[in-house]
Order: C-alpha cells, then sequence, then structure tokens
C-alpha cells in the first residue's frame, strides 16, 4: 500500500499543480497582486513544529514560496525554525487564539494578541495573521474582528475574513484527509463550491476541473516520510475524528 501524507505525495501534490499551470503564491503576496492561476500554500504550525522545516525546504528546492503561521506557545513557536523559515523566503503569520487564552475577555485578549504579534515581528514583517480553530474552546478567536480592524495593526489579511471562497477554492488536510471540513468546528469557509476529495491523488487525478484560484492548508505535522511517525498520526486522527463526531461537536454545538 502506497501511504498518503508523505512529505513525497506533497511534493506529487506540488509537481501535478504546476504541470496543470499554476503558479504559487504567499497569503500576502496574493492579497497585493493575485495571479490568474495560483495555489496559495498556507501552513498552520499547530504542533511538532520541526515538521515544518521539512515542508520548507522541499517547497524552497521547488522555488515556491509559501506561507507558515506559528502560535505563541512552545510547541509552535520557536525562533531557531522561524528564521530558518524565512531564510528560505517564506512568509511568517501569526496563528491567534487569544480570544480562547484569554476565555473570551475581548479587551484582555486583543492586548495579548498585540504582544504575541510583536512576538513574531521581531522574525519577520508580519502582514497576515490567521485564526487557531482552538476547537476545545467556546470561543471563536476571529470575534476579536468585530470589535478591532486588521488595518490598526498594519495588517491587510486574515485568510478566513478577507477571501472569498466562492472564487477561491478552500482545501484543507484537517483530520488527514481533503473532506473533513465536515468535522471541523471552525476549520471551514462558506463556499458555493462542492468538491469532495478524500485523498491526495483524488485532487490530482481531478486537477483539471479544479477553479483557477485555491487555497491549500496544510498542516505540517501531518506529512512525513518517516513510518513510526506516519502511523502516530494515523491513529491520533483516527482517535480524535472520534472524539470530535460523537464528543466535542455535540457538547460546543449544544
Ligand atoms: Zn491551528
Amino acid at each position: 500500500m502506497k501511504r498518503d501524507f508523505t512529505v513525497r505525495k506533497y511534493g506529487e501534490l506540488l509537481d501535478a499543480f504546476t504541470e496543470a499551470g499554476y503558479n504559487f503564491q504567499r497569503v500576502e503576496d496574493f492579497i497585493q497582486k493575485p495571479n490568474a492561476q495560483v495555489v496559495v500554500l498556507r501552513h498552520d504550525v499547530d504542533l511538532r513544529n520541526w515538521a515544518a522545516i521539512r515542508l520548507a525546504k522541499l517547497e524552497a528546492s521547488l522555488g515556491i514560496k509559501s506561507t507558515y503561521y506559528f502560535r505563541i506557545g512552545p510547541q509552535s513557536y520557536n525562533p531557531k525554525i522561524i528564521k530558518q523559515i524565512v531564510d528560505l523566503g517564506h512568509e511568517i503569520g501569526y496563528h491567534y487564539e487569544d480570544l480562547a487564552t484569554c476565555n473570551g475577555d475581548i479587551e484582555e485578549a486583543i492586548h495579548s494578541f498585540e504582544k504575541n504579534l510583536s512576538k513574531i515581528r521581531y522574525f519577520y514583517p508580519v502582514k497576515t495573521v490567521c485564526m487557531h480553530g482552538s476547537s476545545g474552546s467556546p470561543y471563536d478567536n476571529r470575534d476579536l474582528w468585530n470589535y478591532y480592524k486588521l488595518e490598526d495593526f498594519s495588517l491587510i489579511c486574515e485568510p478566513y475574513i478577507s477571501l472569498d471562497y466562492n472564487k477561491v477554492l478552500y482545501l484543507s488536510d484537517t483530520g488527514r484527509r481533503w473532506n473533513g471540513f465536515k468535522m471541523s468546528l471552525r476549520d471551514n469557509v462558506k463556499s458555493s463550491y462542492n468538491y469532495n476529495f478524500y485523498k491526495t491523488k483524488d485532487i490530482i487525478k481531478n486537477i483539471e476541473t479544479l477553479p483557477k484560484q485555491i487555497l491549500i492548508n496544510a498542516h505540517p505535522e501531518q506529512w512525513t516520510n518517516n513510518l513510526p511517525e506516519w502511523l502516530f498520526v494515523k491513529i491520533f486522527s483516527i482517535a480524535h475524528t472520534f472524539y470530535k463526531i460523537h464528543y466535542r461537536n455535540p457538547k460546543i454545538k449544544g
């Protein structure tokens, strides 16, 4: 059996897009000057931050630049790793979760946001930020933007808010599958597109049918060639999906 969600498979996916005529842009570049036929690669570094280096190097070797969003906790934020990814030419952004960590206190959350953003700006002139789903929390981190403006922090984009997903197709590998949005509490977008891919090869097989502008959210920790690590992630994904469907979603929605 050929495993999906390996770094090799990720490379095949990128190659397939290149062959189909797509080029790649970072989120900040896409917002400022979108290409006509383009894939925007977004990476939420949720945990096991070292996994981000693997994808960052692979992309750089293919001449591709993408966007890495870092959380502030130690499982994500790491100066050495961030610096290395900056040096490879990628964009860095802040994967914020301040409203959840501040238990819904808007004022406390915006101060925390500002402080954490400046910590990441030490390494890169951050122009875009992207929420962490914080699926265990009743608070939606995006609600900050009901009270404040991105521009107030010299930001130009929050991918969940600033993009029109009726135009840009959104594909996310959440749950180590490409149709995990059905189980996701917050990692989903309003869209009229109705693609339903499970495996990476399903995307590659149907690449000619896809819209011209696509945003892919690939979590680096999902993708590994190493078999024990791959199995660890697989078992975690199965258990986590079960937990989401049978326990968490009913609880949070209730
Ligand atoms: Zn996240």
